[in-house]
């Protein structure tokens, strides 16, 4: 895919794209399906004319298509808009199903799109346990186990990480909650399309994804509901998606994620090797040639496209300021709150020491990111680093102690 132009006004005119885990470019091929949805094709799904039959005939074969991709039953299958709104929906529907139990576990690394709710839930005086991780950003599954108890309603658990990309063993932990009488929900936003699914083998409940995360456009997402897993809707309407979730369909993003999801089924082997290639030279490239860098999480079991690294001594903002001006998108851990720049709780929980925790940056590829851009980031970001780190004065001791 060509780069885009920036309208930022950086000085560069090309677009490096590296913050595919925030969002990704809808793909080509997705858009032209989409397009015809959005023009010639307007009828709604729940219509009784012709009109609205083939518009609702799309529905259901995206529904198949997306299923596929899951290893799921298409009747499994609800769209949503988005990834929160599944995440919330899985939640809110275990509590409700499994009246009397007012425990939720979960850990402390989730997304807000968890975190947040669970906050509230408190406030709404469920009793919520959040799981530490280790300086690898890995969970103890004897914590997990002791954890979940005959109290406990639901245990969501993400599958990977958004900002380091590490995942958690959801298989053996939804083992765990089933065998306590919990509902096991995973946040698989960043995995699915990324990693192999197959839910007809596997133990998990309810499970959300993200349409813009893989190459859909924004605003459309799925819950994923294991047949005979009784659930009770969160956007209460209409009888669309089989009376699961009010509203009418978003069609045209409805078709978009299907075609999506054929697509990733179809580059799934090449996001394992190629991209993984790429992320592994970059990665190691920045640490060999940054000064005071190292990796965020475990190496191993993590999302092949994922990278986050952290610098000593220099704020993660700064070197995306200057990356920005070279045209280059990523992320970095920080969340600026209050106008004081809070790191980010995922490196808080997996004590990341303070030195290091606000100069993080987040690298994250997809099937579109080429050597070229990988060599330019490379060729960058070291000499960036560097005079960061000769504009903070512990920063400049330390390069002068290792010259
Ligand atoms: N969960 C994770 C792990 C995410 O990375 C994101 C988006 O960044 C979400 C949930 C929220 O998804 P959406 O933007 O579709 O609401």
């Amino acid at each position: 895919m060509s780069a885009l132009r920036a309208t930022s006004g950086g000085s560069s005119d090309q677009v490096v794209y590296f913050d595919n885990n925030a969002t990704t470019p809808v793909a080509p091929q997705v858009l032209e399906e989409m397009l015809p949805y959005l023009s010639q094709l307007y009828g709604n799904p729940s219509s009784m004319h012709l009109f609205g039959g083939q518009v609702a005939d799309r529905v259901e074969e995206a529904r198949s298509r997306l299923a596929a991709l899951l290893g799921a039953q298409p009747e499994e299958v609800v769209f949503t808009s988005c990834g929160t709104e599944s995440d919330n929906a899985a939640i809110r529907s275990a509590l409700d199903r499994n009246p009397g139990r007012r425990h939720i576990v979960t850990t402390r690394v989730e997304h807000p799109a968890v975190l947040s709710l669970c906050r509230r839930l408190e406030e709404e005086r469920f009793r919520v346990t959040y799981l530490p991780v280790d300086a690898e950003g890995l969970l103890d599954l004897n914590q997990v186990d002791e954890a979940i108890t005959d109290e406990t309603a639901v245990v969501s658990v993400m599958w990977a990480n958004n900002e380091t990309g590490v995942l958690f063993p959801v298989e053996e932990i939804a083992l765990m909650a089933r065998e306590r009488g919990a509902f096991f929900h995973t946040d698989a936003v960043q995995v699915i399309g990324k990693l192999p699914c197959d839910l007809a083998q596997s133990h998990i409940d309810l499970l959300a994804l993200s349409g813009h995360k893989l190459h859909a456009p924004k605003g459309v997402g799925a819950l994923y509901i294991r047949r005979g897993t009784p659930f009770t809707p969160f956007v209460i309407g209409g009888h669309q998606e089989h009376g699961l979730r009010g509203g009418t369909e978003n069609v045209a993003s409805i078709i978009a994620l299907g075609k999506a999801a054929e697509l990733a089924a179809a580059n799934m082997a090449e996001e394992q090797t190629r991209v993984k290639a790429l992320r592994d030279r970059l990665e190691e490239g920045i640490i060999r040639d940054a000064p005071g860098a190292a990796r965020n999480g475990s190496g191993e079991q993590r999302l092949p496209n994922t990278s986050s690294t952290s610098f000593e001594y220099i704020e993660g903002e700064a070197i995306l300021l200057h990356l920005s001006d070279l045209g280059v998108c990523a992320s970095s851990g920080s969340a600026c709150t209050s106008g004081s720049l809070e790191p980010s709780h995922v490196l808080r929980a997996m004590g990341v020491p303070y030195t290091r925790v606000h100069g993080s940056l987040r690298l994250s590829l997809s099937r579109y990111n080429t050597d070229e851009e990988v060599d330019y980031v490379l060729a960058h970001l070291p000499p960036i680093v560097r005079k960061l780190r000769e504009l903070s004065p512990v920063g400049r001791e330390e390069l002068a102690g290792h010259a």
